[in-house]
């Protein structure tokens, strides 16, 4: 007999799950089977947003397996010592799990091999969070690639990795119940239970397969044309669930093909999938640069002098800088744990380029607020605005917030949807409601300085004092 142990961390889901599915087809009769999941306790020291919603998600996922006949055991402690104990107490043969390519999860996944082999037990790890791992898309020399568009052509022409089997009844057939003899980690996870403090809905696998057919069945059509309006639902809404892997990308990729109808218009299904295929590109380039969390990619723009004045960072975080579009997207930050695309690139253009702030200050900002806080994403997303990351926006093409407003919401419906102080304020102000005359203001019952600030910087002005710090270092 054999004893297999599958370990979960972010693919919370039994469907489409690589390594509980390989555990799965090496089982033979009268193997066991233990699913875990570890609590280590340097990542929950500080409790944010993503805390709240990936415990909601866990305890979502516990709640499945326990019906599925599959209960999840937790293991707590540093990771040797849980490791360990796992081991042991269980008598674990194997361990299963879904490695990651970066940042702390790459570093840990290492030291787990490392050390699990040690003890004689053997570790196998599989790609999941991806359709193509990091080494997967390379260029003709074997390189990788630093710009999108080849990587993306790239990518299409690769096969693409089949949905992973889970075979059910197999699953309830071989799972074992030893809570009992894990009590420290079961109480651990009830402390992280009593934690959670905020609701931000849609939540776990079931959730994530319906938002994914909503999505499917029209929106999808027209993403091209609608994606880039905050006050339309034009996107999947997909990341959280991405993000905990309440739902595989595989199956996401697969369901579209399996149900979309490529007859109708089919632009908005290729634009759909290259948002997939970005997110692939990012967790390649922070593979190959494990330092893009604190360092530019770009060499020569590291040190640049940045604004290092704390209250203008307070207002930016709050919403208060006096330019409605970023005020309104700041605010959607803090009170949903979600951010719409267009205003993540125009929140992080206004923090670098007329605030002259240090990208990694609203990088850590992001990843305290959003729950579907990706590192590899978030990262390649704000050195993308900030001009020093790989393939960037182009240094001297600053984003001006008035007409990205004026552009992505011309009625001014998502501005009054977040900030109800400019609920009255006439659609010719929206965009600008500093330019009111005071009559205006007065009707509007909205008084600038008063009810909503002034804008923070003159954007034409700092415009040019971030094009000349980049030539400078250029
Ligand atoms: C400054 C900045 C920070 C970002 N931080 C994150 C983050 O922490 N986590 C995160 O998942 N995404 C991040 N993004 C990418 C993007 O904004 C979100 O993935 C998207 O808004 C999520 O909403 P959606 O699921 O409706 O997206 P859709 O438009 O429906 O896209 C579908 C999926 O494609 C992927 N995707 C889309 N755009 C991108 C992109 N530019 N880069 C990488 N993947 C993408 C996501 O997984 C997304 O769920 C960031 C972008 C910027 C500019």
């Amino acid at each position: 007999m054999t004893k297999r142990a599958v370990w979960f961390r972010r693919d919370l889901r039994l469907q489409d799950n690589t390594a509980l599915a390989k555990a799965l087809e090496h089982t033979k009769d009268g193997d066991e089977l233990l699913l875990f999941f570890h609590i280590h306790p340097a990542l929950n020291e500080s409790f944010t947003a993503r805390h709240d919603y990936f415990f909601q998600t866990l305890a979502s996922f516990v709640e499945k397996a326990e019906d599925a006949g599959a209960p999840v055991h937790f293991i707590t402690g540093d990771t040797e010592d849980a490791f360990e104990n796992l081991i042991e107490t269980a008598g674990i043969d194997m361990v299963y799990f879904n490695r990651d390519e970066t940042g702390f999860g790459y570093e840990r996944d290492k030291q787990v091999e490392k050390y699990v082999t040690s003890l004689d037990v053997d570790v196998y790890h599989y790609l999941d969070h991806h359709i193509h791992g990091a080494d997967e898309v390379k260029k003709q020399d074997g390189g990788f690639y630093k710009v999108f568009t080849p990587y993306l052509k790239k990518w299409k022409q690769l096969p693409k990795p089949a949905v992973q089997k889970v075979d059910d009844e197999l699953l309830k057939k071989a799972a074992v119940d030893e809570r009992a003899s894990f009590k420290e980690g079961e109480s651990a996870y009830a402390d992280l239970l009593e934690k959670i403090e905020a609701d931000f809905g849609g939540v776990g696998e079931a959730d994530a397969w319906a938002r994914l057919e909503q999505f499917l069945d029209a929106d999808i059509y027209d993403y091209d044309e609608r994606r880039d309006f905050p006050a339309v639902d034009g996107t999947s809404l997909m990341s959280r669930y991405l993000r905990t892997g309440a739902i595989s990308v595989r199956s996401v990729y697969h369901q579209i093909h399996d149900q979309v109808d490529f007859r109708k218009k089919t632009e908005g299904v290729e634009t759909y999938i290259s948002e997939l295929a970005w997110r692939d590109f990012y967790n390649m380039i922070y593979h190959f640069y494990p330092n893009a969390h604190d360092e530019e990619v770009v060499e020569k723009y590291q040190g640049i002098p940045w604004n290092n004045d704390e209250d203008v960072l307070e207002r930016w975080k709050e919403g208060r800088t006096g330019f409605p579009i970023i005020d309104a997207a700041m605010r959607q930050l803090n009170e949903s744990g979600w951010m719409h695309n267009r205003l993540r690139m125009a929140v992080a253009s206004f923090l670098t380029k007329d605030l002259l702030m240090d990208w990694r200050k609203g990088e850590r900002y992001f990843q305290e607020k959003l729950v579907d806080y990706d590192p590899a994403s978030n990262i390649g997303g704000w050195q993308w605005a900030a001009s020093t990351g790989t393939d960037p926006v182009p240094y001297f093409r600053v984003f001006n917030p008035t007409r990205q407003s004026e552009r992505f919401d011309p009625h001014g419906r998502f501005i009054k949807e977040w900030l109800p102080e400019l609920r009255d304020v006439p659609k010719k102000y929206i965009h600008e409601p500093a330019k009111m005359p005071e009559n205006e203001q007065e009707k509007a019952k909205c008084m600038i300085g008063e009810d909503y600030p002034e804008p923070l910087v003159d954007h034409k002005r700092m415009r040019e004092r971030a094009i000349q710090l980049f030539k400078d270092k250029s």
